[in-house]
């Protein structure tokens, strides 16, 4: 069944004004359509950008524990459909069931921290340099936030940006990635059922270079968040820079899991496949090098070899699937290509998968095999280059500092996890690896949303997501002076005299 959406305008739900549209695919079956979808355009966003201007006054004048109920109401309804929506999130990105059901989650999770938030939204209160004089400093909300969102955390992510953004009291235009607009969709559903104002949560769909780029220009748009590649976040960066806007990145990782010589191997390797296959390998924070102490090399690669080979790959709806195709036809051919790069460099070997998974009904979605390299060193294009899939690369080193070296050695900084017994390593560790983000004996991926996410390097901008962090991408600081001395006080000048 092939369902209508629309744009969310101005309370209003409308289909682009070209009236053009596209569909989106289930990637399990690309006979199967989930949706077709407006294809807009500057225009459409010239809309939805006037309408979340003109909401913005009075929304930001409605107390934040206000805003917070409405959140809150979200959260429940969230909670009522979690099970619908994680359907349909596994329907148009491929992922199983059990992590849509965690997605959704997410945004459950989200809501309420963030509602409570609402109650908080902290500043300052500080001492003088003068006498009856008092200090403070508060949020200031900026206004409107343009939202720019992958497909692969259909929920999670337009939650993490909308509800602080929401909470500081600016209002959004959502942009959902072209692959997974539905979910995105049924969020803003239940915002406007939940009473969020006209014009307050506005979604727009259609393409990066039509929507979401017209978005970063527009010069009514205050702050753009953005989540995806980080091809895509340069030519953002540079976009937002010509506006001087306010800019938040989350990109891409190339992140490592260190096995010690003393780790709990079962658990480690556990923590292996589900950080290096979980979602496909198409998190962010996946794991798509694992760094092996020499002493138990062989030991962990059998280990590891066994789990991947027992994962059954199929349609993400049905109970016994481990894991899901990836998300399209370009996807497949990015993994391919990598799989051919990997075979051609110096030192490694395709030890496990390296193909495409066409068994029975599979033959019809973006299927691919667990794959896993062993050998060769930090400089290979595979131990570098984000992949995002299900291949992994086996690298042996000899000690501590060797593995956090070879870790450091690339140009993101999203997540990192080391499995080892000794307490000493583990706090050396977490002092010396260059990321946003270190486990300890658990993988590399599992944030929770109450801590800043995001990382260093290319990962990111500087800004986190999550947390109480997340919420100095949305609004300003206002330092605040009430002089009540009844006279002119200069401040560095004047000295206090009793
Ligand atoms: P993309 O960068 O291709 O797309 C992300 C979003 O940006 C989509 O909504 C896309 O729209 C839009 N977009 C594309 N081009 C432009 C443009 N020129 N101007 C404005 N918007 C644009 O990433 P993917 O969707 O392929 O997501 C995968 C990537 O996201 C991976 O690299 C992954 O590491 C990263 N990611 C990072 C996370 C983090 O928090 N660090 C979390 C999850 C993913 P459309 O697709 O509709 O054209």
């Amino acid at each position: 069944m092939t369902d209508k959406y629309q744009n969310f305008i101005a309370g209003a739900w409308k289909d682009a004004k070209s009236g053009e549209t596209f569909e989106n695919k289930n990637p399990a079956n690309a006979d199967e359509f989930v949706g077709v979808f407006p294809s807009s355009g500057p225009e459409d966003v010239e809309e939805a950008v006037a309408a979340a201007r003109s909401a913005f006054d009075a929304w930001r004048k409605t107390p934040a524990p206000r805003r917070g109920e409405i959140i809150s109401k979200a959260e429940k309804l969230l909670k009522d459909r979690k099970e619908e929506i994680a359907r349909l999130a596994t329907r148009e990105m491929g992922k199983i069931l059990t992590e849509t059901l965690g997605d959704v989650q997410e945004g459950i999770d989200t809501a309420f921290y963030m509602a409570s938030e609402g109650r908080r939204l902290f500043g300052q209160t500080s001492p003088s340099e003068l006498g009856n004089k008092f200090c403070m400093s508060v949020r200031m909300p900026m206004g409107v936030a343009g939202l720019i969102t992958p497909w692969n955390f259909p929920m999670a992510i337009p939650t993490w940006k909308m509800f602080p953004a929401l909470i500081c009291g600016d209002t959004v235009v959502l942009k959902p990635a072209s692959d997974a607009p539905a979910t995105a969709t049924k969020l803003v559903e239940i915002m406007s059922d939940a009473g969020v104002p006209e014009g307050v949560v506005n979604i727009v769909h259609g393409s990066g270079t039509d929507v979401g780029m017209p978005m970063v220009n527009h010069p009514e748009v205050d702050v753009i968040s953005f989540t995806g590649s980080a091809d895509t976040g340069r030519v953002i960066s540079v976009a937002a820079g010509r506006h001087l806007k306010r800019l938040s990145l989350e990109m891409g990782g190339k992140n490592a899991q260190i096995v010690m010589d003393d780790a709990d191997l079962e658990l480690a390797v556990e923590g292996a496949t589900w950080g290096s296959f979980g979602t496909t390998g198409q998190r962010c924070t996946a794991t798509s090098r694992l760094i092996v102490h020499r002493d138990v090399l062989d030991q962990f690669t059998q280990m590891l070899l066994a789990k991947a080979k027992a994962i059954r790959i199929g349609d993400g709806l049905k109970p016994d699937t481990d894991m899901g195709p990836l998300i399209n036809a370009a996807a497949l051919e990015k993994v391919e290509r990598y799989v051919e790069i990997g075979k051609k460099e110096d030192g490694a070997e395709l030890i496990c998968g390296g193909s495409r998974y066409t068994d029975g009904d599979c033959a019809k979605g973006f299927f691919f095999e667990p794959t896993v390299f062993a050998g060769g060193d930090r400089n290979m294009r595979i131990a570098r280059e984000e992949i995002f899939g299900p291949v992994v690369l086996i690298l042996p080193v000899g000690g501590f500092e060797e593995a956090v070296d070879v870790l450091n050695a690339t140009n993101y900084g999203l997540s990192s996890s080391i499995y080892t017994q000794d307490v000493n390593r583990a706090f050396a560790a977490i002092r010396d690896i260059e990321c946003g983000i270190t486990y300890i004996n658990g993988p590399t991926i599992g944030a929770e949303t109450h801590l800043p996410f995001g990382g260093f390097k290319n990962t990111g901008n500087g800004h986190r997501e999550s947390g109480t962090e997340v919420l100095n991408s949305y609004s300003e600081w206002k330092s605040v002076y009430i002089d009540y001395s009844g006279k002119l006080q200069k401040a560095q000048i004047d000295t206090f005299e009793q």
